[in-house]
């Protein structure tokens, strides 16, 4: 057990993981019906999560062209969001996420462990305008945040996202499930969100957050205190230039110094 998971650790961390986590299945009980990891696998024992930190530049892309004689500058902040933070925060780290997903995968059924995964996010509008037709409530059909959270890596924050220690929530995450007995990690056992004394990610979404009425604020937050609407999410995020702002702002392990508010 402990020289598989060292090898399915390191394997991930040398092909471009930033943090791995690893979690028994039972810390998915309680998961909505149809979504636990022997719903998908009858005999999964463990959760592999891992995540790909997002370059600070890819999400402070405001600037970028200022300069620019080729965008005019109608067009700058379009393309800036929608061509350069898409592609460099979103598409192509989530296209490596899922390469680690399958090859890792493979790797566990080499050695003679059923293993899966699934796509780290419904990603093009041709995947979403099917998904939105079919699932009603545009949910993941695995919840890697909940799995990232059960691995270890972080705590739910305000901004309804992981707040890991060492990224904040600047990371994205998939994760396989497999039927190798892996050694799972300890739960991350202090806050990490900074909590409503912050609360920078609300102040600054327009309007797509809202906190749930019933968390506990001194909990450390396992599951989520907070939702976001995803439909008014993608549509403040086009009118608002602001995809990742809820991200970006987070002053936990923050690089720039172009955050609002700087680390108490
Ligand atoms: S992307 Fe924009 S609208 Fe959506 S949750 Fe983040 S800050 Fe709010
Ligand atoms: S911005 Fe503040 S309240 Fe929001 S997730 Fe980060 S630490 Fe938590």
């Amino acid at each position: 057990m402990e020289t598989l998971t060292g090898e399915v650790t390191a394997w991930l961390k040398a092909n471009g993981a930033s943090l791995v986590g690893i979690a028994s299945v039972e810390r998915f009980d309680g998961a909505p019906k149809g979504h636990h990891p022997r719903d998908f696998l009858h005999e999964a024992r463990s959760v592999v999560t891992f995540g790909v930190a997002l370059l600070q530049q890819a999400l402070y892309w405001e600037g970028h062209l200022a300069n620019s004689e080729l965008v005019p500058p109608e067009h700058q902040k379009e393309v800036l969001q929608n061509y350069f933070y898409r592609q460099t925060g979103y598409v192509m780290v989530n296209n490596l996420l899922d390469t680690m997903a399958l090859r890792i995968s493979n790797l566990l059924e080499s050695r003679g462990y059923l293993s899966l995964f699934f796509p780290a996010t419904y990603g093009t509008k041709a995947i979403w305008g099917f998904i939105k037709e079919r699932i009603p409530s545009k949910s993941g059909l695995f919840s890697q945040r909940h799995a990232a959270v059960k691995a270890g890596l972080g705590e739910f924050g305000l901004n309804n996202m992981v707040v890991t220690p060492e990224y904040g929530p600047r990371i994205r995450f998939n994760s396989v499930i497999t039927e190798a007995e892996l050694t799972p990690n300890p739960l991350i056992g202090e806050k990490v969100c900074l909590g409503e004394g912050c609360s920078i990610c609300l102040e600054n979404c327009p309007g797509a957050i809202s906190l749930r009425p019933d968390f506990d604020p001194g909990a450390v937050w396992y599951d989520t205190p907070a939702q976001t609407d995803l439909d008014a999410c993608i549509r403040l995020s086009g009118a608002h230039y602001c995809l990742g702002r809820c991200i970006k702002v987070c002053p936990v392990a923050q690089k720039s110094s172009r955050c609002k508010r700087a680390l108490p």
